[in-house]
């Protein structure tokens, strides 16, 4: 049947601007790393990204290796472009990313200009659009100078094969080095994507302040710690959780004693705030107004309608805040 988007969709959302930049993002994006491959339901897919477009979410975030195998989530995402979203992709900001292994030899991996400028080529091909809204560079190149990464993502904006420019996974020192060329070249950077949950705080330290500074972005993702911090590990592992069915990133090691006495612990304070653990880990984030928007994965659409009831309450006083400290120290 035809979608036609819910006509409300707008109102529950909120929207935060991205840094400095002219453009908003919704406070909740999704994104496409799991559950978006030919290995995974089509059908499920394409009611993910419905049910997230008409609840305002107007943020999906890709990577060229997204699958399994990789390249298909961005290929199904293309196939659901031209379904369902076509007259809506003036409300949409789509992102790409290139940073990880993607292809056999020596340019498939890493970010030299080779490697960036083919795998956007190819990422706008398998996603059949003209340009990405945000183009990352997935997480810092050791070898390659980073003069070369950053040029070849200003050119992209410059041959409008990205409207704007981001960075993920780079320490503080590596992203205000990333900054101050992109400013050079003119081409400022939109957003940073790091890895930030009640379980990874690294941001904490220096890089909020950084990007707070710099007036760029920030989109931590993992926000659940892979689904980690919700109620569900608590009484073992359910048959259709990320850990009995993928594994390959969240395992059963990852699921300590340690760890399940402090998602406990948190449960009961969330309970308190009347909240359950999954609302509180998201909305912990969400009151920091320097995080612009929260980027979620969701396995099923319900997960999604549940993950933005966050938003209801994203207020701490500073005894909550002291309790969840203490709780992660
Ligand atoms: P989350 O931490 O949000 O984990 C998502 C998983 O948690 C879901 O697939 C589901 O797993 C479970 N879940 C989600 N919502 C709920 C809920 N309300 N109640 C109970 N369980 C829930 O994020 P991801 O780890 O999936 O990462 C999100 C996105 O971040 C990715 O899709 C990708 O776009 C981006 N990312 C970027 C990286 C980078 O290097 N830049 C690296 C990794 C991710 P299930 O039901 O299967 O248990």
């Amino acid at each position: 049947m035809t979608y036609i988007a819910e006509a409300n969709r707008y109102e529950a959302m909120d929207y935060r601007r991205c840094g400095n930049s002219g453009l908003k993002l919704s406070a909740f994006s999704l994104g496409l790393w799991h559950n978006f491959g030919y290995a995974n339901s089509f059908e499920n897919a394409r009611n993910l990204l419905r049910t997230a477009f008409d609840h305002g979410i107007t943020h999906f975030d890709l990577a060229n290796n997204y699958g399994p195998p990789y390249g298909s989530a961005e290929t199904n995402f293309g196939r659901l472009l031209d379904l369902d979203f076509q007259p809506y992709r003036d409300e949409l900001i789509i992102s790409t990313k290139a940073g990880y292994d993607m292809w056999e030899g020596p340019y498939g991996n890493w970010g030299s200009k080779k490697y960036l400028t083919a795998s956007l080529d190819q990422s706008l091909k398998r996603m059949k659009l003209d340009y990405v809204d945000i183009f990352y560079h997935h997480r810092p190149d050791p070898e390659t100078p980073l003069e070369e990464t950053i040029s070849a993502l200003d050119l992209m904006v410059r041959q409008g094969k990205a409207l704007y420019i981001g960075i993920s996974n780079y320490r503080p020192a590596e992203a205000a080095e990333a900054f101050k060329i992109l400013k050079y070249l003119g081409t400022p950077c939109l957003i940073h994507q790091p890895k930030y949950s009640m379980f990874e705080r690294w941001v904490e330290d220096g890089l909020l302040d950084l990007l707070e500074q710099e007036g760029v972005g920030c989109i931590p993702f993992s926000p659940l710690a892979q689904g980690l911090l919700t109620d569900k590990y608590l009484q073992g592992i359910p048959s259709d959780s990320r850990v009995a069915t993928s594994g390959k990133f969240l395992n059963e090691s990852h699921i300590t004693p340690e760890k399940i006495e402090k998602l406990t612990k948190l449960n009961v304070l969330a309970n308190q705030r009347g909240q359950k653990l999954a609302h509180m880990a998201l909305s912990w984030l969400l009151k920091d107004q320097r995080v612009t928007s929260v980027l979620i994965g969701s396995s099923k659409p319900e997960q999604i309608v549940d993950s933005i009831m966050a938003l209801q309450n994203t207020e701490f006083c500073e005894e909550e805040i002291g309790i969840i400290d203490h709780i992660l120290t």
